[in-house]
């Protein structure tokens, strides 16, 4: 529960507030960028909810928080709120909010389609989300996109009985039991709606998933930078490799897609040329850095 003694200073006056445990994730901007902002290393409020659409995704936001940083000073109903997860983007794709603070807020997906749906990267498990995933089919997969966001997948497995898919590069102690491993740096098809593309650099096993040729799923491979409006990756946090990283990047460029889902930062949608030529532009910068 957030603490109003804990209440961060530059939060605007009101009833919603962060308080000092945020972990900056950023969570809440993607959810509620009407009501929160990006402040030095936390979230805080910049306005007040105005109306009841905006509160309702002001309560998601508090809601989806890893770390329950979000409080309101007044008492509010929260199961509007807490039925909103999955929400549908497009084509069945759906994001699963309610994120895990042990993969440090990262977001997941889950795909909803007739053949077996597939869960990216994994939840908090909280009840709510687990109820709403059942009704939707449940998970016949869950593809890891890399050994950073793993948080709950044992216990969707043991809910769900889901096949777990990880590359074996990013294979670790809590992660061996997996029932699909990965291998080498050449594409896999699922089926032929779904690809898994190897992306080492962030982690010598990051694997991104192509989902019916608009999707991408990328992990922390890439995201979108609100405040430049471009395509980004970061060397800062490179974990394994940035030149392997940056010649992933090139790889991916060869693809088209539209939809770039990352597990951290800003989602996007582009119409696939944009899109091309941001990645492009993206290699570039990397290359640069690479010198
Ligand atoms: S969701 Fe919670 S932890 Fe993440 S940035 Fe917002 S307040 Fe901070």
């Amino acid at each position: 529960m957030a603490a109003i003694a804990k209440r961060l200073p530059a939060n605007v006056p009101g009833d919603f507030f962060v308080d000092s445990t945020c972990i900056d994730c950023g969570t809440c901007r993607q959810i509620a960028p009407a009501s929160f902002a990006e402040g030095r290393d936390a979230s805080y409020v910049r306005h007040q909810p105005a109306g009841e659409a905006e509160a309702h995704r002001a309560r998601m936001a508090l809601v989806a928080c890893p770390v329950a940083a979000i409080g309101t000073a007044t008492k509010h109903v929260f199961g509007a709120a807490r039925a909103a997860f999955p929400e549908h983007l497009e084509d069945g794709v759906h994001y699963c909010g309610y994120a895990a603070e042990s993969s440090y807020g990262a977001r997941s997906y889950l795909i909803v389609r007739p053949r077996g749906n597939i869960l990216v990267d994994s939840p908090r498990y909280a009840a709510p989300l687990v109820e709403r995933v059942a009704a939707l089919g449940g998970v016949r997969w869950m593809f890891l996109t890399h050994r950073d966001d793993v948080a709950d997948h044992g216990k969707f497995r043991k809910r769900f009985g889901c096949e777990r898919i990880l590359h074996r590069a990013d294979l670790e102690s809590g992660t061996r039991e997996v029932e699909i491993m990965l291998g080498g740096e050449e594409p896999i098809a699922l089926d032929d709606e779904a690809l898994f593309i190897p992306v080492p650099g962030h982690t010598p096993g990051s694997t991104c998933l192509l989902y019916r040729g608009r999707f991408l799923f990328s992990g922390d491979h890439a995201w979108w930078d609100p405040r430049h409006e471009r395509v980004h990756a970061s060397k800062s946090v490179c974990w394994y490799d940035w030149r392997e990283q940056t010649e992933s990047m090139a790889r991916l460029a060869a693809r088209r897609f539209e939809w770039l889902l990352p597990g951290h930062g800003t989602r996007c949608r582009l119409d696939a040329e944009r899109m091309g030529e941001e990645l492009a532009r993206c290699i570039e910068r990397m290359r640069g850095e690479s010198r």
